[in-house]
Parts: structure tokens; sequence; C-alpha cells
């Protein structure tokens, strides 16, 4: 498709995603929630439904929910209700899900992400509401069979559905990211799609760029990565291009998206679309969240990746860039705030943080957690370096290795041990430059005649001579001062 035909168009994405709440137990059993147990072995017969069992709401699930609210500044609906979503499916054996239909615990909430030319966005949240997962019907072990394994029957989860304020497919990749950096933050979702605890469908339709009306919409399910969410909306986006530039109509449908193939394949259409016959779950009574408990909960809330990004670039002055980079990672945020409780040097911190500390993690596969020197260490580091104890080569090259085996030292210490202190001794300064003058008489007379670039030379001679531990920064105003008295 030419980029003329392509730009005639507006691409409008809402996107709806389901979140798996890190509870230990069930949403509405004492059934444990875990990932990856051996099939069918947390399924009581509450997460079975049979006759005469009674579910019981795990207030966890609320809280994690008003956590959610919260930060996204939406509105928290005081008196929480229950109904029951009815469809037959193998993996349902209620019969049924308990959701919130007409009172979703949060609506009206903003989630901020960056457009495709880098400027901060908001999208609106519609609603949030709470729900339980069904069982997992698994179609590709057995050659013949679908087998059911009903251990996620009853996990609770969050359904956070968007305004369809989305316009490209980048942006719905940035929305992405950005719920799941959030859900990380706040504790309640580890965030992994790949293991389906965060999933997503996508609502996609184009229209006109002048038109006023939204075109035909299709929802598209399975995808299994945020990559492959943008990969699929990408692909329906020129579908549905092509197939409007042909005149032919877009049917209102339900697609699935084969990540191999990277095409989407149509599921159902609206008009085969279940009518779920939503009714009052009669086994829980309504639930009343007073502003006692919100406030209590929003006391207890963690700092936020936004929250964080505003200050560092605010208050610290760090680049977009580095901010960025240090928020990307909740464990990583939270390193970063440690060493900053020890020193105001939020650049110094930023670069050891990004630079050393960081490849150190890549080279040996590590995370954050697993980083063997503790942060108030690489704060002392880092006030060796501005009290001039240490340049910032000799801190990075000789004292962190050690440190790395070490960790329990005092960067002080190694440096005393391994005779790293810099000198920053006048006298002893001078009587190195003295040494390096003699030694160079050619080089001090063409200094004399105007080569004053030659101090680069000088330096290097000063710092052979010193063994590296002259201070340079005293160093080069010294060897100025005696040159020019030459
Ligand atoms: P349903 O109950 O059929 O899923 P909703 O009104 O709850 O319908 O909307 C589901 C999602 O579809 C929302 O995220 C919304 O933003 C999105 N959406 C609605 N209209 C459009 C449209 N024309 N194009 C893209 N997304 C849309
Ligand atoms: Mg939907």
């Amino acid at each position: 498709m030419t980029d003329d035909i392509r730009s005639k168009y507006q691409v409008v994405v809402g996107l709806e995603v389901h979140a798996q709440l890190l509870t230990n137990s069930k949403a509405y059993s004492s059934d444990k929630n875990e990932y990856g147990a051996p099939p069918n072995t947390n399924v009581s017969v509450i997460s079975l439904g049979h006759p005469g069992t009674l579910p019981k709401m795990n207030k966890k699930t609320i809280e994690y929910a008003v956590r959610l609210g919260l930060a996204c500044d939406a509105n928290i609906t005081e008196t929480q209700r229950f109904d029951r979503k009815n469809y037959f499916y193998p993996d349902l054996p209620k019969g049924y899900q308990i959701t919130q239909d007409k009172t979703p615990i949060c609506t009206r909430g903003k989630i901020y992400i960056k457009d495709d030319e880098g400027k901060e966005k908001a999208i609106r949240i519609a609603r949030i509401h709470m729900e339980e997962d069904a069982g997992k019907s698994i179609h590709d072990i057995d050659l013949y069979d679908t087998l059911v394994d009903l251990n996620r029957a009853g996990i609770p989860l969050v359904e956070i559905v968007s305004e369809p304020d989305i316009r490209s497919s980048k942006e719905a990749y940035n929305y992405l990211t950005e719920i799941r950096k959030l859900v990380r933050y706040l504790g309640i979702c580890d965030g992994n799609m790949e293991e389906g605890s965060l999933r997503c469908d996508a609502n996609v339709s184009v229209m006109l760029k002048d038109s006023n009306e939204y075109g035909k919409r299709v929802e598209i399910k399975n995808m299994n990565s945020i990559r492959n969410v943008q990969r699929a909306i990408e692909y329906e986006i020129n579908r549905h291009i092509e197939l409007i530039e042909k005149g032919e109509e877009i049917a209102q449908e339900t697609r699935s998206f084969d990540a191999v193939n990277g095409i989407t394949i149509s599921m159902r259409t609206k008009e085969a679309a279940n009518d779920y016959r939503y009714f009052p779950e009669p086994d829980l009574l309504p639930i009343v969240i007073d502003e006692k408990q919100i406030e209590a909960i929003r006391e207890e809330m963690p700092a936020l990746p936004r929250e964080l990004y505003l200050k560092y670039t605010n208050k610290f002055k760090l680049s977009d860039y580095d901010a960025n980079n240090i928020i990307e990672n909740k464990d990583i945020a939270l390193f970063y705030e440690e060493i900053i409780l020890h020193t105001q040097n939020y650049k110094a911190a930023a670069n050891w943080l990004m630079g050393d500390i960081k490849s150190y993690l890549n080279q040996n596969g590590l995370e954050i957690d697993e980083f063997p020197i503790a942060p108030k260490t690489i704060a002392s580091l880092i006030k060796m370096i501005e009290e001039g104890k240490v340049s910032t080569t000799i801190a990075s090259q000789k004292i962190f290795p050690e440190l790395l085996k070490t960790p329990e030292k005092e960067p002080m210490t190694i440096a005393e041990e391994l005779n790293l202190i810099q000198e920053s001794d006048d006298t002893l300064i001078v009587s190195y430059i003295e040494q390096v003058i003699k030694e160079n008489p050619k080089e001090v007379e063409r200094y004399k005649n105007g080569e004053k670039k030659l101090t680069g030379f000088f330096m290097g001679q000063l710092m052979r001579v010193s063994k590296g531990k002259a201070d340079p920064k005293k160093a080069n105003q010294l060897m100025r001062e005696y040159l020019d008295k030459q």
C-alpha cells in the first residue's frame, strides 16, 4: 500500500487488558493462585461450582483493584456489586464467570503514554472491573483431544478497558508497556504476557481523516507479547484500508492473531456473538468501600513510574533518556532511589547505574536484586571521586571490580590497600611536574613558542611519572601555571 493511501486514514484503537492479580488464593475461594502447578491440583469444589458451595470474596482483590484505580486517577465506585456472565465452555465448570457488569470498581481514569512524536498523551480509561479467570483449554499437547486445566479457574483478574483514544500500533505498544510497568510497580500483577498473566484484546478500526464517525471495529485476540499486539494491529489496519479502498465492507467480527504467519483469522462474527445473560450474583453481598479504606490504600501506595520520571527530570535535572532508563524497571528505580539517599550527585548515580552496573548485570545475565554491591557503597564510591581521592577511571577499572569480589569492603579501604588514592598534595604534584619538564626540554621550548596544545602531552607524561595517581584536575592547573612561568 502506498503512503498516500495509508495517510488518508485515521487509525482508532481501544484495548481491553486483563491482568491476573498476585494474590495468594483465588478470587472467591481459598484455592491457591499459582502458575505452573501440576494440572488440576488447585481445584476445590468451589472452583468447580458444585451445587451448595458458596463463593467468598478475597478482599485483597479489592485492595489491588483500588491501587490500580488510584494510580490511574480514576473514580472508585462506592458499592461493589457482582454479576454472573453466563456461557458454556469446557474450561468453565460453573457455566458462568463472576464479574462486574454495571458497577466496575473504577471508572474514568487516565494512563499517560508517548505518542508517535514522543509527546506525552493521556489515554482515557473507561472502566476497570474485577472478575475471575476461566480454566485453560490446551489444544497442542494431545494429538486428538483438548485437555483442560482448571487451576486457572477462579484466579482474580482486573479488566482495564480503554476509550478508543489510541491512534497507532506504536501507541498501542507504548500503552501496554506503560500498563505492564504500572502493575509491576504496584505489585499487583507480574505483567508476564508469555505466561498469560497479562492479556490484551485489541479493537481496531480506521476512518477517513476528515470523517467524524468511527469505522467498523474488529476485535483481535490471542496475542502473547506486546510486540505481537503491535504486529496484529498493523496487519489489521492494512487489511481494513485495502478492503475499504476496494469498496468492500468490514465485517464486525472477532479475529485471532497467528503469530507465525503474522496474520489475523476470523473466529466469529457479530451475529454469532454470545448473549451472556448477565444477572446479579445471588451468592455475594454487595461490598462497600468507604473513604477511610481508600485513604488507607492511598497511603500505602508505592512510588509510581511517572512520579519518579517527573522528579528525575524536573528536580534532579536528569535527561529524558536517563530518567526513562531508570524507571523502565521497578527494581532498578528502587536501587537508584537507595543510592540517592546517600549522595546528591544524581547524575553520577545514574551514570554508575546505567553504565558499569548495568553492563555487569547484562554480561552475567543477572537482575539488579542479584547485584552484590550495596547502593550505599556505590554512593561512597561517588563521594571518593567528588573529593578527588580517585579518578572516575580508577574507580571504574580498579575499585569497582574489586568491590564485586569483596562487596562488604569499603571502597576507601580497597583504594588504600591497592595504593590507588590520588595525590592531590601540591608539593608532590609540583615535583612530578619538575621531573617532566626536566625530561622534555624540547617540548618545553615549543610550548614557550606558542604550541599550547602540548599541555596534553605534558599531562600524559605526568600521569606516567605519577603512575596515574596525580589528581588530574589539580595537576592540569598546576602544570599550566608552571609552564607559563617558564
Ligand atoms: P464490547 O462490550 O463489545 O467489548 P465496549 O464498548 O466495551 O464493547 O468496547 C470495547 C473496546 O472497544 C473499548 O476498549 C473501546 O475503546 C473499543 N472501541 C469502541 N469503538 C471502537 C472503534 N470504533 N474502533 C476501535 N476501538 C473501539
Ligand atoms: Mg470486548
